[in-house]
């Protein structure tokens, strides 16, 4: 039996096209600025999201570190909400290694923080001792099921931080998938950021790769952060090839996942023991809780019968991706069912 992978977009394999393009790829030492498909990945996901400049890192975890370090001095603090990536797998990146406090508002279930929070938090900011010079926001949100927040709730919070002379981070890790879910471009949720990053090695199905887009000035300093962090680049034009066929051929074709997830939502509602809103689900992340038997428990039986799935613990987490059909969410449910019914 065949395992159907559902634990995240990060499991997607290069497509071919990727495969072939990492073949033929022109290469050269990127420290140097001779690697010129490097130079036209990064001026591609530039314009994409309505930047100036883009600089490659190695993973989002590093151009969340690499951004921030930039907008931070060590001591300064930044704002962001309780159930951020940043939070909840950053931790240690950020305030260990980057010497920076991180200071947590509110998340709704939907991902969002309050602006009006936020500025009370900013209004209170010291004029000695840690001062807060970043805010940040994640779109879709991970932890809250995927949800897209739209360019207006955006520009909210990123009004609040400006007005307070803030620098405003977004962690767009899958903002393709969120610019779908609200029927928009990356650019228009990206318009009121200072810096954004997102992943090419998730729904976009590249193997290696994050980008961090700002301006010119701000992606100089990025650059740095990710020199002292040990990213330089060498001949990385070989992930950046696949990078730009992810960029070229798999943005559209996300459109199949968030419609997988739907079918996926919908099916899961009928199974015993299980709890979700379909009407919930924005992009390609099913988030649900269990009833009557544990997460792990559930995570478990389900692997048995050939699903895998991740506990984002209380709940469970399901993620639609490149490789995974209409089909395989049919089996899929078939065999979750079996599963949830052995538990009970
Ligand atoms: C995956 C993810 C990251 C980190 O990306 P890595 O490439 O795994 O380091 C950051 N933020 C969000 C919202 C993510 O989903």
């Amino acid at each position: 039996m065949k395992p159907i992978d559902l634990r995240s977009d990060t499991v997607t394999q290069p497509s071919p096209a990727m495969r072939e393009a990492i073949l033929n790829a022109d290469v050269g030492d990127d420290f140097f600025g001779d690697d010129p498909t490097v130079k036209r990945l990064e001026a591609m996901a530039a314009e994409r999201m309505g930047k100036e400049a883009a600089v490659l890192v190695v993973s989002g975890t590093m151009g969340n570190l690499a951004s921030l370090l930039t907008h931070c001095k060590p001591g300064d603090s930044f704002i962001v909400g309780s159930e951020a990536h940043i939070v909840h797998h950053e931790l240690w990146s950020q305030v260990g290694l980057g010497q920076v406090n991180m200071i947590q508002v509110d998340n709704d279930a939907r991902g969002r923080i309050d602006p009006d929070a936020v500025r009370i938090l900013l209004e209170g900011n010291p004029d000695s001792g840690s001062r807060i010079t970043a805010v940040c926001m994640e779109n879709t949100h991970n932890r809250c099921g995927g949800a897209a927040i739209t360019a207006s709730e955006t520009a909210a919070l990123a009004k609040v931080a400006h007005d307070a002379g803030t620098a405003f981070h977004l962690d767009g890790a899958r903002i393709f998938n969120a610019a779908l879910a609200l029927e928009t471009t990356p650019a228009e949720l990206a318009a009121d950021t200072d810096s954004i990053t997102f992943c090419l090695s998730k729904g976009l199905s590249g193997p290696v790769g994050s980008v961090i887009c700002g301006s010119g000035d701000f992606i100089q300093g990025a650059r740095r952060s990710r020199s002292i962090l040990g990213g330089q680049m060498r001949e990385a034009g070989i992930i950046a090839a696949a990078g730009i066929v992810g960029l070229e051929e798999m943005v559209d074709r996300l459109a199949d996942d968030h419609a997988n997830a739907r079918v996926l939502a919908q099916g899961l509602a009928t199974i015993p023991g299980i709890r979700i809103l379909p009407e919930t689900v924005d992009s390609n992340i099913v988030i649900f809780d269990v009833e009557g038997y544990t997460p792990e428990a559930f995570r478990q039986r389900c692997k048995e019968k050939g699903v895998l799935v991740t506990g984002v613990l209380p709940h469970v987490r399901m993620v639609t991706h490149y490789g995974i059909e209409r089909e395989d969410i049919d089996e899929a449910l078939e065999r979750t069912r079996e599963a949830a019914l052995s538990l009970l």
